[in-house]
């Protein structure tokens, strides 16, 4: 393990003697000060580069020897509101421990896994299994340079989510290193209390240092389609549709995103056409279409063993009854690694422009169906209509893929919807709204959720107030407090959460 910015007091007790100790000038410069969203910043006392499970049960015993000292993992920091900065605290630099650790490929009664570090990049994870095995697994995020421990420590949702269940539902089994210093391996039999307070538990109970994840045959290539809605009710309808077909006759990945009706390369309709090149035709719109439009976003897999006419086929039959405008559906068919990889276009165009650099005030919310059409009225076609500077994605997912024994809060529903607005803020100096305004913004779309008595839940949740950490977690508040008590008692990890105060 290295330790780096610590002072020697703390390090002597952290560190045995063969560890490495580094340091330097100024902690607040270092990347765990800070997060992707560019909001807050806390300077850790030390960062600490673990190269094992166990290193990170020396550091957490260290902490708890200490009246103070809080322990945050940090994946790869893609939070938006310092969940993984540990103000005063060490910080574990969890790539630190993937970087040393290699992945396995695990067979079990004929089932394949992948045992990966916590702190593996899903990216890494993907590459791996398809190149050395042919084999993936079945439920991604959008955007895939964020941790496993990351993503399951609060839910990893993309369009498979709907039919795969979300990545919180596609682990076998993790080895976690609890609140208490102890290295522990859980699964749904084995310490099953242990593994679902950890799955989207906000990393409250413990560091997950290794996740066994389910591999299938990987997918060859990827009809991947998108058409365009002038109706939110004719897109909710097709959407909810397509997400509640059984699964042998379903898409394989359901998305889509609420855009405006202009030529604004982020906000407007030059964000829809696929692939590259192609155009859209505004004239094909309705006359009494809205300043928002909408885009529905499909894909269907193509495995080695099935013909492409065949899957063309069932595309066809899908896309057949759905109300879109016609004319403006976009197709293309890319290789698998290559659709998955679809974001990392995206980052690269932002780090150009310098807008990846600059603030991401992002609101995440999960509202009931029955409370979206109007969502869309009164806060997309209301407060948002010009646009986000930046994707605004609205699609269905089922209440029924998720365990309810997870820690993740959810609305009510059977179907609720992620609404994700993924503000991207100019670089300083370069015009645009200020971003106190944007963050206020947010407040006042979380504020409507309430007055107009939706069934939501806040993803990623920021709070501060314990009291809102209960209305969050609602029914489920006791028995995360009952874990935390149980698995952390001393509340010394993850306190960028700013749910638990570390007791003494
Ligand atoms: P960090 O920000 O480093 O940590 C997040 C939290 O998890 C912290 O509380 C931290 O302490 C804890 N934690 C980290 N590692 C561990 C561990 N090993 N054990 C226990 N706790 C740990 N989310 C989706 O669901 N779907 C998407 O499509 C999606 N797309 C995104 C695209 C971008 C560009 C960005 C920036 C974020 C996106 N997210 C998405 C959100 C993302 O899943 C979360 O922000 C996630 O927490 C980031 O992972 P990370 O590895 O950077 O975690």
């Amino acid at each position: 393990m290295m330790l780096a910015y610590m002072d020697h007091a703390t390090a002597a007790a952290a560190e045995p003697e063969t560890m490495e100790l580094a340091t330097v000038a100024d902690a607040a410069e270092c990347a765990a000060a800070r997060d992707f969203g560019g909001l807050v910043s806390a300077r850790p006392a030390a960062v600490v580069r673990p190269a094992s499970a166990d290193d990170v049960a020396s550091a957490i015993q260290a902490a708890a020897l200490t009246a103070h000292l809080t322990v945050a993992a940090r994946g790869n920091g893609h939070s938006v509101a310092g969940q993984a900065m540990a103000d005063g605290g060490l910080v574990l630099d969890m790539r630190a421990v993937a970087r040393r650790t290699q992945m396995q490929l695990v067979l079990l009664s004929g089932a394949a896994f992948a045992d990966v570090p916590g702190g593996a990049l899903w990216e890494e994870v993907l590459h791996w299994a398809v190149s050395n095995h042919g084999l993936a697994p079945a439920s991604w995020t959008d955007y895939l340079r964020l941790t496993v421990g990351g993503t399951l420590s609060n839910g990893g949702v993309s369009g498979q989510s709907f039919r795969y269940g979300p990545q919180v539902s596609n682990v076998a089994e993790l080895e976690v290193v609890t609140g208490d210093g102890q290295c522990r391996v859980c699964s749904p039999s084995a310490h099953p209390d242990l593994f679902f307070a950890v799955l989207g538990g906000l990393g409250q109970f413990g560091v997950i240092t290794r996740a066994r994840i389910p591999l299938s045959p990987a997918p060859q290539t990827v009809k991947w389609t998108r058409v365009v809605y002038s109706s939110f009710a004719d897109y909710a309808a097709d959407a909810e549709w397509l997400v509640t077909r059984p699964s042998e006759r379903a898409f394989d990945y359901v998305e889509g995103f609420a855009f405006c009706r202009n030529d604004d390369p982020v906000n407007g309709w030059p964000s829809v056409p696929i692939p590259g090149g192609a155009h859209f035709e505004p004239s094909l719109l309705p006359a009494g279409a809205g300043p928002v439009l909408y885009c529905l976003e499909v894909a269907l897999y193509q495995h080695h063993h099935q013909h492409p006419d065949d899957v063309e086929e069932r595309v066809c039959e899908m896309l057949r009854p759905l109300k879109y405008v016609r004319g403006l559906e976009f197709a293309a068919e890319v290789g698998y690694v290559e659709f998955l990889s679809r974001v990392n276009r995206v980052e690269e165009e932002a780090r150009r422009n310098g807008s990846w650099a600059a603030p991401h005030p992002w609101l995440n919310l999960f509202i009931s169906a029955r409370d979206i059409a109007h969502f869309d009225r009164a806060v997309i076609n209301g407060m948002l209509a010009d646009g986000i500077d930046g994707p605004m994605l609205v699609y269905p997912m089922l209440k029924a893929k998720w365990d309810p024994n997870t820690s993740v809060a959810l609305p009510e529903g059977e179907i609720f919807y992620l609404v994700a607005l993924l503000r991207f803020c100019r670089p300083s100096g370069a015009g645009g709204p200020a971003v106190g305004e944007l963050v206020e913004q947010n407040a006042a779309v979380v504020d409507a959720c309430r007055r107009n008595g939706y069934d939501f839940k806040t993803y990623f949740p920021s709070y501060r107030a314990q009291s809102d950490w209960a209305a969050h977690f609602g029914s489920k508040w006791a028995r995360f407090v009952d874990r935390k008590a149980r698995y952390d008692p001393l509340a010394i990890l993850a306190p960028g959460q700013k749910i638990f105060p570390r007791t003494p």
